[in-house]
Order: C-alpha cells, then structure tokens, then sequence
C-alpha cells in the first residue's frame, strides 16, 4: 500500500458534505478558518431526472429484506429529499445538555421555513386532506424547506433548499473541497485526533491529511463504521431506528390536478403512527411506479393520490463485526404498521379511490446509531480529543421528527463552539 501525505495542515477536517458537514464547512468559512472537505461522492450538477438520480443514490441494508437510502454527492442527501421541515427537538437535546435555541434562531433567520400556499397544493394533496379531515384526521399543513418566492408551477426540485448551497458559499470562502475522497480512518496519537486516512475514487494510494480539528458528518451508517475503524469500538451493537413506512396510492377518477410538493400536510395517530401526504410531483411519482413496477399508472398520474404511513419502532439492532448494520422488525412494529395502512385505506377509499395498492416496506431513514452521553459528550465529542461527530448518527430517538432542519440547527451550534 502506498501512503502519500499532502504534508498540508488544517485547522478543521470535515468529513462529508451533506447537511451537517456543509453547513459546519460554511460557518467555520466565516470565521476565516482553513477547512478541508472530504467528500465521497462527485459534484455534477444536481439534476432530478432518472440518470442524475441513479448516479447519486446509495443503497444500505438495514434488515434482511429492507434498504436505506442515501445520495453521495456534494451536499448529500438533500440532492434528493422532500424537505419536509419538522421543527427541532429542542427539549430532547436541553435534557441531552445541548441548547439548541439560538442555533434555531439563527437557522429560521436564514432558511425559508414555511407552509405551502393553498394556490401551489394541487388537487390530489386538497381532494386526499379534505377526506381525512371529514373523517376526523387532524390533517394539517406541514412546514418545509421550500422558497415560494422563487416557485414557477414547475421547479419543484429547485426551489427546495439542498446542502449544495452552504457548500457553494463555503467554497467562495476559500474551503478546499476534494470529491470522491472516501475516509476510512482518523489518525490520532495519545487519545487526541490528528488527521485521516483516505482514498480517492478506485486508487488505492491512501492519502492523509492533518487539522486541528475532524469532524465526521459522513451520514449515519458511515461514521460508526470510521469510529469502530479508529479504535473506538463501543460504537457497535447500541441499535438504531428506521421508522418502517409504507405508501398506499389509488386512483380517483376525474380528478385532474396540478403537481405537488409530497410531504407538504398529514396527522398524527395514537401509538406513534404518522400520516403523511404522499402526493409527489410528477417525475417522483414516476419513479415510484417503475419502483413498484406498476408502470402502467404512470400515464393516469393526475388521478392518483396517495398517503405515506410512517410508525416508530422501538431503537434496536446491531452493527455487526463485518460492518453491517442489521435489524429485526417485530410483529408490534407490524401490527401499527397494518393500523395505519387501515386508516390510510379508509381516507383514500372515502376520496373516492379505486385500484388502491400498498409499496413495499420502506426504511423511514436509519438514524440514531451513536448516543450522545454514551459515545459523544455534550459538545458532541468523542473518546479522542478533538474528534467530533454531527450527522444523523447522533439524533435520539426520543421526539424523532424529520431531520434535516434539526441537523442544520445542530451543526450550527456545534461550529459556534469549534
Ligand atoms: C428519499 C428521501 C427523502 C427524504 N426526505 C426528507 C424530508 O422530507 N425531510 C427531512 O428532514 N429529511 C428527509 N430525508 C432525510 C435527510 O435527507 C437526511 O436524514 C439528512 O440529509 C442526513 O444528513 P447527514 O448530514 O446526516 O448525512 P448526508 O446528508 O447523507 O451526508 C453525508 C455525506 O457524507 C458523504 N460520505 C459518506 N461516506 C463518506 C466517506 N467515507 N468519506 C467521505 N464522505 C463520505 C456522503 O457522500 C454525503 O455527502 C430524506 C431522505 C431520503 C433518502
């Protein structure tokens, strides 16, 4: 094995460039320190379209039969989410030692958190909230990560707020980014991190590079998989969660109807089942129905609605000593799954839908796989000194909500103490 080192040092190394990886890149940019971004995936232009898709999309098991998916690219899997914005659970982390009030202050300044408009939720998302309300849903607005202002019908992809931008900005700050650069390792001497070990695309050559600080944001299944790497082994077997969901879709003849944004209303239910409107715009939908391989559907998209049904499982599984994260569902975790399926039939039926059918089980996104307090202290440190982890490996399981705008808030707050 050759080891080429770049001899070059930084004041913070920060692995990854998704959510938390990009918004740390821009605020230690602003405070004028020397930053490398060490990216795994490629900087093509985003683009919502199959090849762009398939060439950021990533796929981990996380049970026998189901998968969780990722994008690697620059600013990670923002290339491809809905940018539902539940709000942080500010509670969760006060009780974890971690006061993420100002940090939201700051984020809400900047971001464009807001509900959609009445004038841009088409037909479907309207028809599927008016048959849950009738039958007592609390069906409401969601809040999302969307600019309306910049909104023209069509650009639903665009005008989501993604990752890539903090990069952008970071980048004209002066932070060196190297893409397709895979970390496997963080060096560190006498308990105290000093650099790490990566490859660049297929070479083997292993780079190392050196900085005062290393943060690792490489996204929930990766980071636990450096840290065992480097030396720190409690982080195998302390379980995760995936919140298993299930899409139901059917078609209401008549209906005829402008494009959504998915995710943009739903309700909650007792024992921790979620509704979510599953109303995606067209290209999304799409993909979905060549997914399910139900490509006929494709050409009757304005007649279909749809409802996402998401439960809480309880945190468990195992990282095991191959690297593979790998958990059991149980027959509870089926059974409020099969709950809400009923109450999401019953919705879609009163709308009026006919040919209604269920998606395979999908993984609601595996998180939670380090503890804070256990792995990391509360200025999300670990074991080493100067060794930092902020992505969705640290969000607790209690108060899950999506994560995204949670993670920008966290990531903020982290890079105020760096
Ligand atoms: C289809 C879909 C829809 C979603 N919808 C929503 C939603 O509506 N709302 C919401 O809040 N969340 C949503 N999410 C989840 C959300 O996007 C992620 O939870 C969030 O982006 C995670 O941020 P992160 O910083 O932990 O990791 P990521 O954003 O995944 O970033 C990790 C980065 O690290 C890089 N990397 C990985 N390994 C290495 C390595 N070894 N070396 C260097 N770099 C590495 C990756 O390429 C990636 O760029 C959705 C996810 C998916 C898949």
């Amino acid at each position: 094995m050759k080891y080429s080192d770049t001899g070059a040092h930084y004041d913070a190394i920060i692995v990854g460039s998704g959510t938390c990886g990009a918004t740390i890149a821009r605020e230690l940019s602003r405070k004028g320190r020397k930053v490398l971004l060490l990216e795994r995936g490629e900087n093509a232009p985003l683009k919502e379209s199959l090849l762009g898709y398939a060439k950021v999309s990533n796929e981990v098991h996380v049970t026998d039969k189901l998968k969780d998916l990722r994008a690697f690219t620059t600013g990670g899997t923002t290339a491809m989410y809905l940018a539902v914005a539940d709000l942080p659970p500010i509670e969760a982390f006060r009780k974890l030692g971690i006061d993420l009030t100002h940090a939201f202050e700051q984020v809400r300044e900047e971001l464009p958190i807001t509900e959609i408009a009445d004038e841009f939720i088409g037909a479907q998302a309207k028809k599927l909230g008016e048959s849950a309300r009738q039958l007592g849903y609390d069906w409401k607005k969601k809040l999302m990560l969307v600019d309306q202002s910049k909104f023209n019908s069509k650009n639903y992809y665009e005008v989501k707020w993604k990752a890539r931008t903090f990069v952008e900005e970071a980048l004209a700050n002066g932070v060196t980014l190297v893409n397709r650069a895979v970390v496997s390792k963080v060096i560190h001497e006498s308990k105290k991190a000093i650099g790490v070990e990566y490859t660049i695309g297929k070479k083997k050559d292993i780079q190392k590079a050196y900085g005062d600080k290393i943060i690792l944001a490489a996204g929930s299944l990766v980071t636990p998989l450096i840290l065992r790497d480097s030396g720190i082994r409690n982080v195998m077997n302390n379980g995760f969660y995936i919140n298993p969901s299930i899409g139901l879709l059917g078609a209401v003849s008549g209906l005829s109807s402008a494009e959504n944004f998915c995710g943009c209303m739903g309700a909650k239910m007792d024992d921790d089942i979620e509704l979510m409107d599953a109303n995606f715009h067209r290209f999304l939908f799409n993909v979905g129905m060549l997914v399910s391989a139900k490509p006929l559907r494709i050409a009757s998209y304005p007649k279909h609605i749809g409802i996402t049904v998401k439960v809480k499982e309880p945190v468990g599984g195992e990282l095991t000593e191959r690297g593979r994260f790998h958990k059991k569902l149980t027959d509870a975790d089926f059974q409020k799954l099969n709950k809400g399926v009923a109450a999401a039939n019953e919705i879609l039926k009163n709308a009026g839908a006919k040919r209604i059918f269920k998606t395979s089980l999908i993984s609601g996104g595996a998180l939670g796989t380090i503890k804070i307090r256990q792995h990391v202290d509360e200025k999300l440190e670990t074991e080493y000194h100067n060794l930092y982890v902020c992505d969705g490996s640290v969000l607790p399981d209690t108060d899950r909500v999506t994560p995204t705008l949670t993670l920008v808030c966290l990531a903020r707050h982290l890079s105020a103490a760096l």
